[in-house]
């Protein structure tokens, strides 16, 4: 099953056999998407439609989204149309998740998705099944978590990079094989030593990123990505379900309470932004020096959220550099400004 956006419940679909597999940018120029999205829409969501238009992903089974932004919503709208996948669902994720409505509605979606899934397998979905899923996704999250802590150490034991590449895995493959490898790397990080100089340690924030480019570059200057916050990075793990008798009821209350997108961090009569202090934690946490905020192009989610995050930030004495993002980064332009920022935080530490 291809899924759109990160509020899937993969649970469910563990519960199912069913394997979920993120639908991903190709970082090639989405051409093929232009006749059913405007290019003022963003170009993560263009480009996943445009791989999928192109066949790239022609062995999926199904296709779903959870109800995440307009752009995404665009993008999967086009594609029920034009790519003939067999089975296809949309999820009506909540947005303003922490309404008192929010989860009981989003428990009545996931009802009616579990028996359309049960539909379309043939097969009933026990709770003993729930279980199951539960625990795959929750091992993940446990693990991945546990990998994140060595990003606290002085010089980590594993780049911004390759962390970026480990969740991005987590979001294709099969998490039971990827929790074997997570264990594994779990044994060897505290004996793995890294031949580089950590330079300033940077937390990332932003938009759908799995640019690797770009983090390679940035690396490769004098400086590590040592936290995130992205859907691609620790957004999409750092909360686990709290298993309840009512299995669906506790996979609604995982999703309305993560750490949450832009997109859905409001409720119905507060615009406080549950995120901010969340990520202002994190950089207190893992000491970072400064904050790159990516935003892919045309995003209106973060591009509400970037401004009113880059006060609370640097309010709170971490400077920020705001670079938007198209479907490929020019990687040397970035360079330059990148090297720039990091001047500045040197500069600015000399005086502390
Ligand atoms: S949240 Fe932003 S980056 Fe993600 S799909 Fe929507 S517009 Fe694109």
């Amino acid at each position: 099953m291809g899924y759109f956006c990160t509020y899937v419940p993969e649970e469910i679909l563990y519960a199912a056999n069913i394997l979920p597999v993120r639908i991903l940018g190709g970082h090639e120029p989405p051409n093929l998407a232009a006749p059913h999205i405007f290019d003022m829409w963003c170009p993560f969501c263009r480009d996943c439609l445009s791989q999928g238009l192109s066949g790239k992903y022609d062995y999926l089974d199904g296709i779903m989204i959870a109800q995440s932004c307009l752009h995404m919503r665009q993008a999967f709208a086009a594609w029920e149309i034009h790519v003939p996948t067999p089975w296809k669902y949309y999820l009506c994720m909540p947005n303003a998740v922490r309404s008192p409505r929010a989860k009981p509605f989003l428990t009545g979606e996931l009802v009616d998705f579990k028996k359309s899934v049960e539909e379309w397998i043939g097969l009933p979905i026990t709770n003993k099944d729930l279980d199951k899923g539960i625990e795959i996704m929750n091992e993940n999250r446990r693990l991945m978590k546990q990998v994140y802590e060595f990003r606290r150490e002085d010089n980590p034991p594993i780049t911004g990079t390759e962390a970026m590449t480990m969740v991005w895995a987590s979001q294709l493959m099969d998490k039971r094989e990827h929790n074997e490898l997570l264990k594994r790397l779990v044994q060897e990080l505290p004996s793995r030593k890294l031949d580089r100089n950590e330079g300033v340690r940077l937390m990332i924030v932003g938009s759908e990123n799995d640019d690797r480019p770009f983090m390679e570059m940035v690396e490769s200057i004098g400086a590590t990505f040592v936290i995130d916050e992205h859907c691609t990075g620790s957004r999409y793990f750092w909360d686990e379900v709290i298993p309840g008798e009512n299995r669906l009821s506790a996979i609604a209350s995982r999703y309305c309470d993560r750490i949450p997108c832009p997109s859905k961090d409001w409720g119905p009569d507060d615009w406080n932004r549950k995120r901010f202090d969340h990520i202002l934690k994190l950089a207190k946490e893992y000491l970072v020096e400064g904050a790159v905020l990516v935003q892919q192009k045309f995003c209106d989610p973060h591009e509400t959220d970037i401004p009113s995050l880059t006060r609370h930030l640097e309010s709170n004495g971490i400077p920020c550099y705001f670079l938007e993002f198209e479907v490929t980064v020019p990687v040397g332009q970035f360079r330059i400004r990148i090297e720039a920022f990091l001047e500045q935080i040197r500069a600015e530490e000399l005086f502390v």
